[in-house]
């Protein structure tokens, strides 16, 4: 092997015992880059005896909950294993797994708020579901210990634009580079490293944590992919490539990992490859986009959010489609209870009460599932609000859109932009009362 591996253990090492042990957090993904960089820390830190424990070692995963399942069941049981040798060996290394708010999960958003699957020109995904879960867990740590230092096993032969990037926030002379994030340095020790040299690694240097690194080799060898690193910024170039990535992803014109992985005996997987292909279809087709925005703005030009019709029907396949993949994989969950009742109470928002959550839920599982209690305050709240405003039907509509407008953020647990979209809501009413 051409690189010089205990030149970068010593020099991960000289990082390790600088003088402010302030916690490193490392950005796992499962993929062939950062299973070297661990691995590489980890064989640095192992040689020396009794490593002091004052420098924590985060080893940070994040799920989208839309992960390609393949990938996902790899890296959850690599975790298990990492957790479990480290406290074996006695290593300061923690596993933290981050997921999206309820609020920011992909399907709370495309079927309850009827965003359109996402593009290169509308791609609302990568922040909400891969840069603030991990942004958050950044931030907390920073308000912890003061300051935080990312490890990121991203290198220079990876992308041009990558490259300009690591340029740009280098700190002169110094490892680390600046985050965006104040008090956030960024490391990367494997910078210079080659993808060739990655694969030597891997296929030579025994898991410490007693993972297979052959596994991970068939993996990509039977998806025929890309990586798709820990994205903590938007110049991370995997994200809606060719790479293994979130299962849903439109941003990409194919799906070549699934489509591999299915041609090379994970046949299970056919029903979510319809799926995306359905959803990608779907942003072009006029009958499944309201007329009208959001911010108001309508006409026969105007590309507005998925149907009620269309968000039921997604919603049933989706759930039809899991309904199969249980019968083989029965622990596979494609969406979860929360995102149910987050549609049921979006939906309501919409005023849309021609569908209803539990019913096609039922209708799939044949269960007996219920939200009533969300339908049923959402209810009684509309019906004193409208003899309150017998008078005047066009305050109901106001008061209702600011009720509906808080109730929504509250139960999705965030009050951020309320102000802004009540100030916004009562902007308008009193635009059309003027224009009247
Ligand atoms: S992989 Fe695709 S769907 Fe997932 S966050 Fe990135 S662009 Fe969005």
């Amino acid at each position: 092997m051409s690189l010089n591996l205990r030149e970068l253990e010593a020099e991960i090492l000289d990082q390790y015992f600088e003088k402010n042990p302030r916690p490193w957090i490392l950005g796992f993904s499962g993929g062939k880059d950062s299973t070297m960089l661990l691995q590489v820390v980890w064989n640095a830190l192992v040689g020396v005896p009794d490593v002091p424990k004052e420098r924590d070692i985060y080893i940070v995963c994040n799920n989208t909950l839309v992960e390609n399942p393949k990938i996902i069941e790899y890296t959850d049981k690599v975790l298990e294993k990492i957790q479990e040798a480290a406290s074996k060996q006695n290593l300061p290394f923690k596993v933290e797994k981050t997921i999206p708010r309820l609020e920011d999960s992909f399907w709370t958003n495309l079927i309850g708020k009827g965003y359109p699957a996402p593009n290169n020109l509308f791609r609302w995904c990568t922040e909400r579901l891969k840069i603030n879960p991990t942004t958050k867990f950044i931030k907390e740590k920073v308000v912890d210990t003061g300051e935080v230092i990312i490890l990121l096993g991203t290198r220079i032969d990876e992308s041009a634009t990558r490259a300009k990037s690591i340029e740009m926030h280098e700190v002169t002379g110094k490892r680390l580079r600046k985050h965006v994030l104040p008090s956030a340095y960024v490391y990367a020790p494997l910078n210079n490293v080659t993808t060739d040299e990655v694969w030597q690694y891997l296929n030579q240097v025994k898991s410490p944590w007693g993972a297979n690194n052959k596994e991970l080799i068939t993996l990509y060898k039977n998806a025929n992919s890309g990586d798709c690193p820990l994205v903590i910024d938007d110049t991370t170039p995997s994200c809606g490539n060719s790479r293994f990535g979130c299962w849903v992803c439109t941003v990409v014109s194919r799906d070549r990992s699934m489509e591999a992985l299915i041609e090379n005996g994970e046949e299970w997987m056919e029903p979510l490859m319809e799926l995306r292909d359905l959803l990608s279809a779907s942003r072009e087709d006029r009958n499944k986009r309201e007329y009208k925005r959001r911010n108001g703005m309508e006409g026969p030009d105007i590309w507005g959010p998925y149907t009620p019709d269309f968000r039921a029907e997604y919603l049933e396949r989706l759930l039809n489609a899991q309904k199969e993949i249980q019968e083989l994989q029965p622990q596979m969950i494609l969406i979860n209870y929360q995102e149910l009742v987050a549609i049921q109470v979006l939906w309501y928002r919409d005023n849309i009460f021609n569908h209803n959550v539990a019913d096609i839920y039922n209708k799939v599982y044949g269960a007996g599932i219920t939200l009533d209690r969300v339908n049923d305050t959402i209810k009684k709240e509309k019906e004193l609000l409208r003899n309150v405003c017998e008078d005047d039907p066009t305050d109901f509509d106001l008061i209702n859109d600011l009720l509906a407008l808080q109730k929504t953020k509250t139960i999705l647990m965030n009050n951020r932009g309320l102000q802004n979209d009540l100030e916004n809501k009562i902007d308008d009413y009193i635009l059309n009362i003027n224009r009247e």
